[in-house]
């Protein structure tokens, strides 16, 4: 027998209907054992999710102000989901726990985690599951980081003895009995750590969307999914802009190499995306996954000549990056030049400092920066493996004449980083989104 870790997002447990759906997705596979719950999320476009409700009534209880009417909207959407499954259970003693709390001295992160609580509760009250509080198990320091090593053993011990069960997602405690959360879709984390505390066979992360779309819908119609990609590949994109998993949850799963899969409660038969250490040998025709990117860009150029002739001229850029703790995209030397692509919000905030700086340090020939760039990662472990790809990419950005102001691949050929000026951003990924469509 399998053992499946099955995180169902917050849209999967809106309402009764989907808890319904749920049920079924359940019965179908026995393996799915061990099932992770989020707050009821978004019924329709302008409904408010648990979790948003729950801060907005820290924030007037902390603020001295009422809070009665956000809390009474948060009872009934559970109430409502109880009266939908005709499950009895003591909500109202429960609210009552939680208004206290709010009327003494309340903490941000306790009120926020009872959207989980409560949503993980009925869960497991509807499907007869035993129910797992991450309170003893998801293990959190005092300074608010979680331990790993910790979490493991702990959850480890709490599931295993059980058949099945539902472990409330996003929140965990220190050991003082503080409860703290990860960050905002951190259910996907508690997800992850249980599948890795378990070992699990797979990790199923059930959302609303049928797996992690190639590129973003707001500019493609309609993109494709992708079927499989790697840890690495997923990562890349994640980090550029792509959203269907925390990136927090890669890295439990991604150590023991438990494949995860993104499937949809809407549609269970689709078979979602499936993120793995190593992909499939035959599984793709094209070597590109996906693409991604970012606009507010800066790009600095400092110019001097031999700049690579072993004096210590990038690592002296380097440093003064490293002292000022300045988080960059990447930094390409040159035989001349160093390049050097950093976000210009962050930038905005110490620009005059930083280029005294490298001025009085490096004394270069020329010192410029170039503003409103965008960057697009075009990612696939298969990278210039088929180097053909890549050549198809910058052909079809320069028959749309869309301008390359910088490009970045590395001897990993994960990715390909074109920056371009942000004008030029939503053509430039069509053009780049066609190419992957060619062999389709
Ligand atoms: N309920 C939390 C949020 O809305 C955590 C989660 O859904 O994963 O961010």
């Amino acid at each position: 027998m399998r053992t499946v870790v099955a995180k169902f997002g917050g849209t999967s447990l809106a309402d009764a209907g989907q808890f319904k759906k749920i049920r079924d997705i359940v019965a179908r596979d026995p393996d799915r054992r061990y099932l992770v719950a989020s707050a009821p999320g978004k019924r329709f476009a302008e409904d408010i999710k648990v979790t948003d409700l729950l801060i907005k009534c820290y924030e007037d209880a902390a603020a001295g102000r009422s809070f009665s009417e956000d809390l009474a909207l948060v009872e009934s959407r559970y109430r409502e989901i109880l009266q939908g499954l005709d499950l009895t259970f003591p909500l109202a003693e429960e609210m009552a726990v939680l208004a206290e709390h709010l009327a003494g001295n309340p903490q941000k992160a306790y009120v926020e985690s009872r959207g989980e609580y409560l949503n993980s509760r009925i869960l497991a009250e509807y499907l007869g599951f035993t129910f797992v509080d991450p309170e003893w198990c998801v293990c959190f320091g005092a300074d608010g980081k979680l331990d790993l090593p910790m979490t493991r053993r702990a959850m480890g011990a709490a599931l295993r003895p059980l058949k099945n069960a539902v472990i409330a997602g996003f929140y965990g405690a220190d050991s003082e009995g503080n409860i703290h959360t990860f960050s905002r879709g951190g259910s996907d984390v508690t997800g992850s750590l249980a599948a890795c505390a378990i070992q699990a066979d797979l990790y199923e992360n059930w959302t609303d969307v049928s797996g992690l779309l190639a590129a973003d819908p707001r500019i493609i119609h309609e993109p494709k999914t992708v079927e499989y990609l790697s840890y690495r590949e997923l990562r890349t994109l994640s980090y550029m802009g792509a959203s269907v998993l925390h990136t927090d949850a890669v890295l439990p799963a991604s150590d023991l190499g438990i494949p995860i899969n993104i499937r949809n409660t809407n549609d269970p038969e689709n078979p979602g995306t499936m993120i793995v250490r190593k992909l499939p040998k035959d599984q793709k025709k094209y070597p590109i996954v996906g693409v991604a990117g970012q606009k507010g860009m800066s790009v600095i150029q400092v110019e001097k000549v031999m700049v690579s002739d072993g004096s210590g001229f990038s690592a002296i850029m380097l440093d003064i990056l490293k002292e000022r703790q300045l988080p960059f995209e990447y930094c390409l030397t040159g035989i001349d030049s160093i390049t050097l692509v950093i976000r210009s919000d962050i930038l905005a905030t110490c620009r005059e400092e930083l280029f005294t700086e490298i001025r009085d340090e490096l004394h270069p020939d020329f010192l410029g920066v170039k503003e409103n760039l965008s960057l697009i990662a075009v990612v696939g472990e298969k990278g210039t493996e088929a180097s053909d790809a890549n050549v198809r990419v910058l052909q079809a950005l320069t028959r749309e004449g869309i301008e390359i102001s910088t490009i970045n691949q590395g001897a990993g050929k994960l990715n390909l980083l074109i920056g371009t000026p942000e004008e030029n951003y939503e053509d430039a990924i069509r053009a780049i989104y066609a190419t992957m469509e060619m062999d389709d």
